[in-house]
């Protein structure tokens, strides 16, 4: 027998070469999620879609694990109604959830369900894991609008288009208590996706899935 080390021991030694090298990745991303700075932005995501592993999980924020599991959590600010779910697991959206979160964001004064766009939810999971948000709910000022609710409140303001993608299931509009509505919308530009609106008086950010532009 040979004292010298066997082929599996240099790869674990490789290994672990492997996770150090991880763990200071991991510290870029924490660094990358608090600063929001564009280019850390892209590293993060890099990092959230590039690398699977266990070991890595407990560093992940929620909704951008690298087991693929998507989460959202909201709370419709009319109709105090909460919701915590998991959407997404990879590819698969889960249809039960879906059904959950289109209910949560319907028209309330309507009562109208529409089916909410899958992409606008990834938008959201992903600004949520920009936050480094925890477990905080986005707080929902307007998600489905019906024809009848988007013409009733564009007649009353100049702010709501008459042709708004919230008619879709296709924008929403939030904030979220314990993060500055600034951070919220600065993170919202930064992924470059779809359409970001900043209301200040009215303390919400417009996030639709339409093309990239700003107001
Ligand atoms: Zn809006």
């Amino acid at each position: 027998m040979s004292n010298a080390p066997t082929r599996r021991q240099f790869v674990r030694g490789g290994l672990a070469l492997a996770q150090t090298g991880l763990a200071l990745a991991q510290n870029g991303l924490a660094l990358a999620q608090n600063g929001l700075a564009l280019a850390q932005n892209g590293l993060a995501l890099a990092l959230g879609v590039g690398v699977s592993r266990p070991a890595r999980a407990s560093m992940q924020a929620p909704a951008e694990r690298a087991d693929g599991i998507a989460r959202l959590a909201f709370l419709n600010t009319h109709t105090g109604e909460s919701l915590d779910v998991v959407y997404r697991e990879g590819p698969r959206y889960l249809t039960d959830a879906l059904g959950e979160i289109d209910r949560v964001l319907r028209d309330h004064r309507s009562g109208d369900v529409h089916e909410i766009d899958r992409a606008l939810l990834d938008q959201l999971a992903r600004l949520r894991a920009l936050l480094d948000a925890g477990q905080r709910p986005f707080h929902v000022i307007s998600g489905y609008r019906s024809p009848r609710t988007n013409a009733m409140l564009s007649a009353r303001s100049s702010g709501v288009a008459t042709r708004s993608l919230h008619l879709q299931g296709r924008a929403i509009d939030i904030r979220m208590p314990g993060v500055a509505l600034g951070t919220v919308h600065r993170a919202a530009l930064s992924m470059q996706a779809g359409g970001v609106g900043y209301y200040a008086r009215s303390d919400f950010v417009h996030v639709d899935t339409g093309r990239v532009r700003r107001w």
